[in-house]
């Protein structure tokens, strides 16, 4: 089941020829996940080639024109292009009140529904199958929501040997066994699903900081991510202003990535004034080798982590 994440924006606050505004698009199989939804969207998915009409839902972090200017343009998009099927938006409160100001006042009727859930506090926020979407606050000049996406654990591999040795017949007993559920054979003799599957196995965890100062509660439920989205919108000659703005620095990011044990950083929402990496990567690498500073397109393949 490949896992990717698509950085569509990664401009903090006005776009520059090189970054567009904030969003990331998280693709797990057919079904896309995308975290803020910056002014332009549209056009990156189309520059990306990601589709209009997939399975998809949208976590926007908060309310700052940056983060959220993009949703009215990608459902004027989906509507031409006849999208049918539904869309969920995730977001802080204010949410419903904006979409719906869109509705009334931008004349164009949706060709799909939308539902909007508002987030009033921390906790799961999105319970699925497969995965759950978690919110925590972040530090910023509003509120705003640190998002974490975590898969599930799965069962472990199937061991055809062990079930046969057990006499258990091939069809819909072995199916039940690999989904991780117990089974009673004709003989009356019941079978539990670790006798014949390996250790359990870890599921990918994407972190998405969204624009905060430091995080405290990040370790609490960011430990060990595969993947750190970090704002890192000043260099840390700026720390004074990144902290009375609500943001971060490389150098803040890096020691996040270390204390949580993230296996890979990416710096993201970074200001106008850099037009070269550089410095942002030399700052943060300093603490954090695997760091890389995000770019418009760029595009990282989360695999599972190893047994
Ligand atoms: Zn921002
Ligand atoms: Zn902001």
């Amino acid at each position: 089941m490949s896992l990717t994440a698509t950085f569509l924006g990664t401009a903090g606050s006005i776009p520059t020829p090189k970054r567009s505004l904030p969003a990331i698009l998280i693709q797990r199989e057919n079904e896309q996940i995308m975290f803020d939804c910056g002014e332009g969207v549209q056009r990156q998915m189309i520059k990306a080639k990601t589709g209009f009409h997939k399975k998809m839902k949208i976590f926007i972090t908060h309310m700052h024109g940056d983060h959220v200017l993009g949703l009215p343009g990608l459902l004027q998009t989906m509507t031409l292009l006849d999208r049918k099927r539904k869309l969920e938006i995730y977001g802080p409160a204010g949410i419903t009140g904006f979409l719906e100001c869109i509705r009334e006042t931008v004349q164009f009727v949706l060709t799909f529904p939308i539902e909007i859930f508002e987030i009033k506090k921390p906790g799961v926020v999105c319970d699925e199958k497969e995965y759950i979407v978690e919110a925590a606050w972040a530090n910023h000049v509003i509120p705003s929501f640190a998002y974490v996406f975590t898969e599930k654990i799965r069962p472990g591999y199937f061991y055809p040997e062990k079930a046969k040795k057990l006499g258990i017949p091939e069809g819909p007993l072995w199916s039940r066994l690999q989904h991780g559920q117990e089974v009673t054979l004709p003989n009356g003799k019941v079978v539990k699903p670790e006798e014949v599957l390996g250790k359990p196995r870890l599921g990918r965890k994407i972190v998405y900081t969204g624009d905060t100062s430091s995080v405290e509660n990040l370790g609490k439920f960011g430990a060990d991510a595969d993947l750190l989205i970090y704002d890192s919108t000043l260099d840390d000659s700026l720390a004074d202003k990144a902290e009375e703005d609500g943001h971060s620095t490389p150098s803040q990011a890096a020691r996040a990535a270390k204390k949580i044990g993230a296996k890979v950083l990416v710096l993201t929402h970074i200001s106008a004034r850099y037009t070269e990496n550089d410095l942002l990567l030399r700052q943060a690498q300093k603490i954090f080798k695997n760091t890389v500073v995000a770019e418009d397109f760029m595009k990282i393949e989360i695999p599972f982590p190893k047994d």
